[in-house]
């Protein structure tokens, strides 16, 4: 079923049982309204028929007369009057007699002083009067036509009333909702144009005010997210290429210059190591892709327990030394550091050491005494990890762009890399809920400051 019916519905079905409550509400009021008013009126006419009788004005015969007469034109009340014994002292008429009084109903009424029901369908009044110290009983009986004739009118017009409502309820409900949602229809025919080759186009901002512009900006917002995102792959698709085609673009010419002519053996060992050299820029190159690959992952897939920190460092700094003869790290632990628990993370330790490890190489690779500081200390319920150097630093305008991915720095041609270390490192720190910021003055060094929350 179509939203616009179901509103139309719901609001017509909402609508329809408020108003089936005040029909039901008026009825009941009006019923009871009306019985209560035709027994004061019963009752009234008792005590005036009495007063007539026992004053002595107007006869018996005359007064059966008017009965009898009005009876032909109204519902008139027919009335009987029973001295103390329970004798019959007057009746309307005793040929219809709409009420049988039996010495118990006679009885209940002295009782009670004032006695109401129905009989059939008839309501009855049944009153003690009392006339020269002697007590009677009066009993009046009628059928109230006029009342309950009104009351089916009123209950025919309420139902009509309420039929024509519902139907007018729902063809306006049905008008309002399709108005309503006509923009949405707008948005669905311009949802359906974008395509993946046409992420430019947006929906039109419509009014910023109500839910149809919020759902409009929201995807908008979806849709410049994606962009970005389709950008920022098909960049990295064509930096990969070139960082892959550089290598092995070299690789090929060291090779096809060797074999030009007949070399002596150490030419050969010269155009094999240069040749080994690009075969292990390659290597890094995609060993650093798939460390990315991996952190980039769905962070439920990796898998993570209770890694110490101060490990993860030692096992960074001995490898990127190994690695790179020459290259220095001193780590310094803060006074509190020794506690197991400050420096122990909920994480993945092969990618915490794979950050560290390219924090730490950055350090001696863009510092001229190739040395790493790193300082361990830790704030409120977060570890900070200071990685420092004294070396070129990094020129304001790239502070920016350094965690992008293949960012390479202007000065950085003659140091070798492929930009995708900064960006690895920043992806593995937020993905152990951390952060990672720089702070750098040209000239005078660099500090990498990593805070992680620990146990
Ligand atoms: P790579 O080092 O392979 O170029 P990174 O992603 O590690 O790639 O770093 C990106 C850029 O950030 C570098 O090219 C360099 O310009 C700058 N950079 C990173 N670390 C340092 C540092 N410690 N000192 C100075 N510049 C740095």
């Amino acid at each position: 079923m179509k939203i616009r019916t179901r509103i139309a519905l719901v609001s017509t079905l909402a609508t329809a049982a408020i108003f089936a409550g005040v029909v039901v509400l008026v009825m009941v009021f009006s019923s009871s309204n009306r019985e209560s008013e035709f027994f004061r009126t019963l009752y009234d006419e008792a005590v005036t028929k009495a007063n007539l009788f026992f004053s002595g004005t107007v006869d018996a015969a005359t007064m059966h007369e008017i009965y009898l007469n009005n009876r032909e034109t109204i519902d008139e009340v027919e009335v009987a009057i029973y001295d103390g014994s329970g004798t019959l002292i007057y009746h309307d008429d005793h040929e219809i007699d709409l009420v049988k009084e039996t010495p118990e109903m006679l009885r209940e009424i002295r009782a009670g002083g004032l006695l109401e029901f129905y009989e059939g369908r008839y309501q009855v009044v049944g009153l003690v009067y009392d006339h020269a110290g002697e007590s009677y009983i009066v009993t009046a009986a009628a059928y109230d036509g006029y009342g309950l004739s009104k009351l089916a009118a009123l209950r025919t017009f309420l139902l009509s009333v309420f039929i024509v409502a519902l139907l007018l309820l729902y063809i306006a409900g049905n008008w309002i909702a399709g108005k309503a949602l006509s923009p949405v229809k707008g948005i669905v025919d311009q949802v359906g144009d974008i395509t993946g080759s046409r992420l430019g186009r947006r929906l039109p901002a419509g009014n910023p005010a109500d839910e149809l512009g919020e759902l409009s900006a929201a995807f908008n917002g979806m849709l410049d997210r994606l962009e970005r995102s389709f950008e920022a792959q098909s960049r990295f698709l064509s930096n990969i290429s070139h960082e892959l085609r550089t290598p092995l673009s070299a690789l090929r010419a060291e090779l096809e210059i060797a074999m030009l002519k007949e070399r002596t053996p150490e030419e050969y060992r010269e155009y094999i190591g240069r040749a080994s050299e690009d075969a292990a820029s390659i290597e890094s190159l995609s060993a650093g892709l798939l460390d990315l690959a991996r952190a980039g992952s769905d962070s439920s897939r990796i898998s993570m327990k209770e890694v110490r920190i101060d490990e993860a460092l030692l096992d960074a700094r001995a490898v990127v030394i190994r690695a790179n003869p020459g290259y220095e790290a001193d780590i310094i632990f803060g006074p509190d550091e020794d506690d197991e628990r400050t420096v122990t993370v909920r994480g993945n330790s092969y990618l915490l050491y794979t950050a560290f490890a390219n924090l730490i190489g950055n350090n001696c690779k863009y510092s001229p005494d190739r040395t790493s500081t790193v300082t361990l200390s830790h704030y409120g319920d977060r570890l900070q990890i200071r990685f420092s150097d004294t070396g070129t630093g990094i020129p304001r305008g790239e502070l920016d762009r350094i965690f992008e991915p293949f960012y390479r720095g202007a000065d950085s041609a003659a140091v070798k890399g492929h930009g995708i270390g900064l960006t690895l490192a920043k992806t593995i720190i937020e993905l152990h809920g951390g952060t990672i910021e720089v702070s750098s003055q040209q000239g005078e060094g660099t500090v990498f400051i990593v805070s992680i929350p620990y146990i």
